[in-house]
């Protein structure tokens, strides 16, 4: 085996890494390509967490955090864990694993985006 052929042996290699590493890379970055189910208010986990569809609807007795003023202005998406934009209907949330739930929804885990 010669000089060059050792070369092109590491740039295959180096080749081959980066390649590997890309579609690792591109694995993770559709976020919401992931999120395809949305949450459900009587599971287990939204039930613990308070979530709700409509934050109108949430039981501030239960859920002090929303009550008053302050607490009304809070909604899923001006959470700094709503993955989406300010409008859309529904985005995903790192509190329930990256599933979908509703702009317009609540939960206890809410929290001001910086
Ligand atoms: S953590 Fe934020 S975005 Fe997620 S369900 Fe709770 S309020 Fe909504």
């Amino acid at each position: 085996m010669n000089s060059q052929n050792r070369i092109n042996r590491r740039k295959f290699l180096k080749l081959g890494v980066a390649a590997g590493g890309s579609a690792i890379a591109m694995t993770a970055i559709p976020i919401n390509l992931v999120a395809s189910d949305e949450v459900a208010m009587d599971e287990p986990l939204a039930q613990a967490m308070g979530y709700v569809k409509d934050a109108a609807t949430v039981d501030t007795g239960k859920f002090p955090k929303r009550a008053g003023e302050a607490g009304a202005k809070q909604f899923c998406n001006n959470c700094a864990l709503y993955a989406g934009e300010v409008d859309a209907e529904t985005a995903p949330c790192s509190i329930f694993q990256n599933r979908l739930v509703r702009g317009a929804g609540w939960c206890n885990a809410w929290v001001a985006k910086a």
